[in-house]
């Protein structure tokens, strides 16, 4: 009996003992070709030897000061570096220690903007189902997973969902990108003036829609379309990156792609690469020069922000992932990832959607392609893809659509931004083997 409650006690599971670049190697030294990246988090793979030592250099010096006494150099430099690849403007950084703690924090800071500028009645978000922001509480409210919501639904605080941009499962037969794109802006539209639009203090969305649904990309124009009605009702906009920032999906902010700057951006996972835990929110001049001119600062804090490890750890991830390319790398593996993708797994009977962007790509399976049907729920056939990669040595992400229940499977695909075109080769070969394993056994 395993006295650790954060995992299944049902469920054995092996031990990871070491790792090396996409590879991770377990105690009875079975390896393992890591093609999620865990959930989207290794972005520099596994036992970076500079970052290791960049870790221990700040143990080394000083493990941890409270930001109430001190700021540190990794901080600051990370903040700089930060900065320096974003938008002018937005380029202020409050580090926690998840992707969780990111999207609280921009709730907070959305709430303390406009209570700031006089309009305290501005209090309630505005997100989309088919959505995943965290497992904390008001993460979790404004989520769109209605199967991780079930149980905490009577402590999740008021929350508002429009529909998700989801081409392949809610675009209406026929309907352009530019027509589908106009819909869902004139819903958001709409909700935000008939809950009040002077009592909306945000919108939140993922950029690239991540664990919920499976890397789903939205159509071009759409977040332009969203801006302007966000702009027009005084609704801050913000994209929650944490799985698509960071380069995943080849350029550093996945928002870039869009052709617009939002006022907050929660980043998280590719930040520290796994190597520590860290989190970011990144506001604009126009939200931070609010608070520091109201109330004078951001009224928040967590003992462990802007821990200095976790921001050496992470400043020099972001150190090497620039000096290194690798955000352009993943813009040029992209297309040839995709090629893969659909050449193994596009005339597949049981693959209804192939989709990304950059390193972050998923396989939606359907049990009938002419119609689209998903595999009934009770198949877990995003569950059995998952054993049967690991039986081959692949580690890929599993997940489903959640409306009231589950509606369609889907395996998520994220490697390391260090990964080579013949391991994405094995990864899509393994991919498929493990695919037509869990059919058989569904069927
Ligand atoms: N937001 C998004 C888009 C995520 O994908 C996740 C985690 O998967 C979170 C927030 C929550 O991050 P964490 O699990 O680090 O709390």
């Amino acid at each position: 009996m395993t006295h650790i409650v954060h995992r299944n006690p049902h469920v054995p599971l092996p031990v990871a003992a070491s790792g090396s670049g996409c590879t991770i190697i377990d105690s009875h030294g079975r390896r393992y070709l890591d093609a999620s990246g865990g959930a989207a988090v290794s972005c520099l793979g596994h036992g970076h030897p500079e970052v290791r030592a960049a870790i221990s250099a700040q143990l080394d010096a000083l493990e941890y000061a409270h930001t109430s006494f001190f700021t540190t150099e990794a901080a600051e430099a990370l903040a700089e570096t930060l900065a320096a690849r974003s938008p002018a403007g937005l380029g202020h950084s409050y580090f926690v220690s998840s992707g969780s703690e990111a999207v609280e924090t921009s709730l907070k800071m959305a709430r303390q903007y406009h209570v700031d500028r006089g309009e305290p009645q501005r209090h309630r978000f505005v997100s989309r189902r088919q959505s995943y922001h965290g497992n904390t509480l008001a993460a979790l409210s404004i989520g769109g997973n209605m199967a991780r919501r079930a149980l905490y639904q009577p402590l999740l605080m008021e929350s508002h969902h429009v529909s998700p941009c989801f081409p392949f499962r809610y675009r209406e037969a026929g309907e352009s990108d530019e027509r589908y794109a106009t819909r869902l802006a004139a819903e958001l539209d709409q909700t935000i003036v008939q809950l009040g639009a002077d009592t909306v203090a945000a919108f939140v969305a993922e950029t690239v829609v991540g664990a919920t649904a499976g890397t789903v990309p939205p159509v071009p124009g759409y977040f332009r379309k969203i801006r302007e009605v966000c702009d027009r009702h005084g609704v801050l906009l913000i994209l929650d990156e944490v799985m698509s920032g960071v380069g995943r999906t080849g350029t550093f902010h996945a928002f870039e792609q869009e052709g617009i700057v939002p006022d907050i951006v929660t980043l998280a996972k590719g930040l520290g690469s796994g190597y520590q835990p860290i989190g970011a929110v990144l506001a604009h001049r126009k939200v931070v020069d609010v608070l520091h001119q109201g109330t004078g600062a951001f009224q928040h804090g967590h003992t462990y922000v802007g821990h200095p490890v976790a921001c050496a750890a992470a400043l020099a991830v972001q150190r090497i992932i620039q000096r290194d390319g690798l955000v352009e790398r993943v813009a040029t593996l992209g297309p040839r990832f995709e090629q893969m993708l659909r050449g193994a797994l596009g005339d597949h009977p049981h693959v209804g959607d192939i989709r990304g962007r950059g390193l972050f790509w998923s396989v939606e399976l359907v049990a009938d392609r002419a119609s689209n049907q998903p595999f009934a729920p009770s198949l877990k056939l995003n569950a059995r893809i998952k054993a049967a990669a690991e039986r081959v040595g692949l580690l890929c992400y599993p997940g489903a659509g959640t409306v009231d229940g589950a509606v369609g499977d889907h395996v998520l695909l994220a490697p390391p931004y260090i990964v080579t075109e013949a391991e994405l080769e094995t990864i899509t070969d393994l991919l498929h083997q493990a695919i037509d394993t869990a059919v058989q056994e569904a069927h």
